[in-house]
């Protein structure tokens, strides 16, 4: 007995605490779950997004990060966590996304959507959809269902069908606001983009984002949402990360990958590797946006080069916060 209250008791207590508990190199906590979410960047200002809807969109905002902080909490994978987020966010038509989606210069909504997956590097995606009505769930089925990892058009939609995907008519995705974001013009497109990036209870990161893309695009462009490395990328080594802005620099500059490799190769930390990407070479090459990112340890980066950012997260710590602006 006294062996036992001496010894045994408090040798599995520190083994109960050194396991239950892992740390980073700095011995700080690694959180048991991290959830980022994005609504896309641009350079709108206060006067440009009324106190009322910045309300609106906070509030969207919370919605999405709680539905995917339940399933990460409830035990859920980063993948099921990415893949609700994003759906909500989808289906919301404040967002560039899904139903919600900008106009390609000939009045239609071409969509694309990537998912990345970090312990296996693992990728699918679609790109220049205009039926599927969630386009992160084709980009998922692309990934677990098929030998491939990039889909488009017409191949991808019937690829979604044989998936049992919802399929819709395209007329679902027309949004008046969008519409006459295309007749106006306007310099300053809209933007809103969505992307989704999770830390789950089994160390694993996955990356996930989803686009109408870019207001008045030409016929058949495809940005960088789609495009591993650019627009989404995962890696258990490093982080996982989403990007929104101009897609043609995102694909040139391969973002998301860069912000990776300097973590992999130069040992930079998440913020310093974002920053050197975002706030450094995309600004000296005229490249407006940003990313949102988690990595191995739980650690975040939400940077941009713009105004403005939609922008939301949730450790498991309790830790919680939703922005738009600086
Ligand atoms: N990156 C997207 C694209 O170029 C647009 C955006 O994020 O606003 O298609």
């Amino acid at each position: 007995m006294k062996y036992l209250t001496k010894t045994l008791i408090p040798l599995m207590l520190i083994v109960f605490l050194a396991t239950s508990c892992n740390k980073d190199n700095n011995n700080t906590a690694i959180p048991e779950y991290v959830l980022v979410i994005h609504g896309g960047a641009g350079n709108a200002s206060n006067r440009d997004i009324n106190i009322k809807q910045q309300e609106e969109y906070k509030a969207k905002l919370n919605e999405a990060l709680n539905i995917g902080e339940k399933i990460l909490s409830d035990g859920g994978t980063c993948i099921e966590a990415i893949e609700k987020t994003i759906n909500f966010l989808e289906d919301c038509p404040l967002f560039n996304a899904g139903k919600g989606a900008v106009f390609t210069h000939d009045g239609r909504n071409e969509l694309d959507a990537s998912i990345m997956q970090g312990s296996d590097l693992s990728a699918g995606a679609v790109a220049g959809v205009s039926d599927i009505k969630n386009p992160i769930s084709a980009a998922i089925e692309v990934m677990t269902n098929s030998k491939h990892v990039l889909m488009a058009g017409k191949g991808a939609s019937k690829f979604a069908k044989l998936q049992n995907l919802e399929i819709v008519d395209s007329s679902y995705f027309f949004t008046e606001d969008r519409w006459n974001s295309l007749q106006n013009m306007l310099k300053s497109e809209k933007h809103g983009t969505v992307g989704c990036v999770a830390l789950d209870k089994y160390g694993n990161l996955a990356a996930g984002t989803s686009t109408g893309g870019m207001t008045n695009k030409k016929f058949g462009r495809i940005g960088d949402a789609p495009i591993i490395g650019a627009g989404t990328y995962a890696n258990n080594k490093t982080c996982a990360i989403s990007a929104t802005g101009h897609g043609e620099f995102f694909i040139r500059y391969t973002v998301t990958h860069d912000i990776s490799a300097l973590m992999e190769y130069k040992n930079l930390s998440l913020q310093e590797a974002s920053d050197m990407v975002i706030n450094s070479k995309l600004i000296e090459a005229g490249g407006s946006g940003g990313i949102i990112a988690v990595d191995k340890n739980g650690n975040i980066s939400m940077t941009f080069n713009t105004n403005m950012m939609f922008r939301a997260y949730a450790k498991s710590t309790g830790e919680k916060g939703v922005a738009i602006f600086k």
